[in-house]
């Protein structure tokens, strides 16, 4: 039997001595009878108190499903990055070689790994000074800059002072 069973019984009892009530014109029998009445009235209270918890509980064991769901995805995911640092002073997970075949090298934000958020680091600027890729977790933007990865600096131009072309 289901809570709303057993609650649609109470009410069908309820309405039952209700009708008692209405006919009897016995004292002890009405006194009785409203007695009963309250004493049901307090059974559907805890009943409803009762479904209350049993919903929290039911809720609380899906949340738990989903956490262990996500945690035994993630362990998967994170057996196939390593910790790489490019460039002195930054860090990023990258893909392991061969681990995904179909996959292109790619590096994930570390600060997002580390919240076991798979968030992929994209190339925001080309400079001198290294190229800058950006987390693109809107929570995070994590920069992390690959100095080992340059623009050629702009090659200077003009002329020579006192040499023509043909001295070249
Ligand atoms: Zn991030």
């Amino acid at each position: 039997m289901d809570i709303a069973t057993t609650l649609a019984t109470a009410k069908g009892a309820t309405e039952l001595i209700s009708s008692i009530l209405a006919t009897s014109k016995n004292t002890a029998v009405q006194q009785k009878a409203a007695e009963l009445t309250s004493v049901i009235i307090n059974l559907q209270n805890d009943i409803l108190s009762m479904q209350t918890e049993y919903q929290a509980t039911l809720k609380e064991r899906d949340d738990w499903k989903e956490k262990a769901q996500h945690r035994e995805a993630w362990e998967i995911t994170k057996s196939k990055y390593k910790l790489f640092s490019p460039s002195e002073g930054s860090f990023v997970y990258a893909i392991k070689e061969n681990d995904e075949p179909d996959e292109p090298a790619h590096w994930l934000c570390a600060n997002c790994f580390n919240k076991e958020i798979k968030s992929f680091l994209q190339l925001k600027q080309k400079h001198t000074g290294g190229f800058l890729y950006q987390c693109q977790n809107k929570d995070c933007e994590a920069k992390v800059l690959d100095r080992n990865n340059k623009l050629s600096p702009p090659k200077p131009v003009g002329v020579v002072r006192g040499k023509s072309w043909m001295d070249f």
